[in-house]
């Protein structure tokens, strides 16, 4: 990926919280209008982008006059995020609107993208809107949270999110221009332009500390989402926001490669997985899965075991296993669907259906 990353096909941009929001709670309007015209830009040209948006908190802690950027107890972040959001969403669909956009909001957590059923909706959400032309601003769920709100959520949100949507890269804009050897207060800090491998060394540098004190999640959380983002086969970028155009400015960062995106993938896909099932399909189907197609069920002959939604299943052709990946369906709303054209599938099933009984983006090739 070069950078500013205009290579990679669909890219998700993270933007913490000190670059939304100044320092006494107002909306940073400027900056965020350059940012916008630099996503239209990235559209126009045929890329395709989507936002994940930090700052709820710290808006809404100023409109609510809360203590300690609305950090003084869970309730009160939940409070301030639920109020912030709303305003953080009405932000971004004004500017992008003005650039002739349309935005979507999506609030998640991070077990809804650990969790495999609900990975495969919101995957396939975020790619349609992605196909659709509109840009998805991503935050986390935060008021109902479970967990503690962590400084840092965002930078692993936006890895994970890149895994949904099956991005190409990641950059992670926040108030420093990437990794250092050391603490970089320290005048002695080197910068580090590349990372190909994250080992204990990369991870001894990172420094829990957050600059601004706002919700910027320090270097640990960005090297997590770093470890996250390559492991899933996306480049990751960390580079400052303090420039006015930051996705057409080239400026200094510290590149994270990708690891090979299938054998990437196949690890994620194998890790931990016993496969629930095979679907046995036809040679027509077998050739499509290796010119890199979906699995449709018209093309699948026969499914044994039971998998449920999300399960890892195989998939076999005339000759032996070729693929495997996650089902869209379960065991026995697939075994109604196969050797059944897609557009047939509403009417079987009574419910809107997924595009694919094994979706390319969650495939893995043998
Ligand atoms: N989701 C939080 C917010 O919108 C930010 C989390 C983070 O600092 O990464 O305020």
């Amino acid at each position: 990926m070069l950078f500013p990353p205009a290579s990679v096909p669909r890219l998700i941009v993270k933007i913490g919280s000190a670059l939304l929001v100044d320092p006494d709670g107002g909306v940073r309007r400027d900056w965020l209008t350059g940012i916008a015209a630099d996503i239209a830009e990235r559209t126009r040209a045929g890329q395709q982008v989507a936002v994940v948006s930090s700052g709820a908190i710290a808006l809404g802690a100023r409109r609510l006059g809360l203590a300690k950027g609305g950090r003084a107890s869970l309730e009160d972040a939940q409070a301030a995020a639920a109020t912030g959001q709303i305003a953080l969403a009405g932000v971004w669909a004004e500017l992008l609107g003005a650039e002739g956009l349309t935005a979507a909001q999506m609030l998640v957590t991070l077990d809804d993208l650990e969790d495999r059923r609900r990975y495969l909706n919101a995957a396939a959400t975020l790619s349609r809107l992605l196909q659709l032309g509109v840009v998805p601003v991503i935050n986390e769920n935060d008021s109902v949270a479970t967990a503690e709100i962590r400084f840092g959520d965002n930078d692993r949100l936006a890895a994970r999110v890149a895994q949904a949507a099956g991005a190409h890269g990641v950059l992670l804009l926040s108030d420093i221009d990437g990794l250092y050897d050391r603490n970089p207060a320290d005048p002695a800090a080197v910068h580090i332009p590349r990372v190909d491998r994250i080992d204990g060394a990369i991870e001894a540098m990172a420094d829990g500390g957050s600059a601004s004190g706002m919700g910027s999640g320090g270097m640990v959380s960005k090297i997590a989402a770093a470890r996250i983002a390559t492991a899933a086969g996306a480049h990751l970028a960390i580079a400052s926001g303090r420039v006015d155009r930051p996705l057409s400015t080239p400026a200094r960062h510290t590149m994270f490669v990708a690891e090979r995106a299938a054998s990437a993938r196949k690890a994620w896909l194998a890790g931990g997985l016993t496969a629930k099932g095979v679907l046995h399909v036809d040679a027509g189907a077998a050739k499509a899965l290796t010119d890199g197609r979906s699995l449709l069920a018209a093309g699948v002959v026969r499914a044994e075991g039971s998998f449920a939604r999300g399960d890892l299943v195989t998939i076999a052709g005339p000759s032996g296993p070729i693929a495997r990946g996650l089902a869209e369906y379960d065991a026995s709303d697939a075994a109604r669907l196969l050797g059944r054209r897609s557009e047939d599938h509403a009417a079987i099933l009574g419910y809107a259906p997924r595009s694919a009984l094994v979706h390319r983006n969650h495939m893995a090739l043998l």
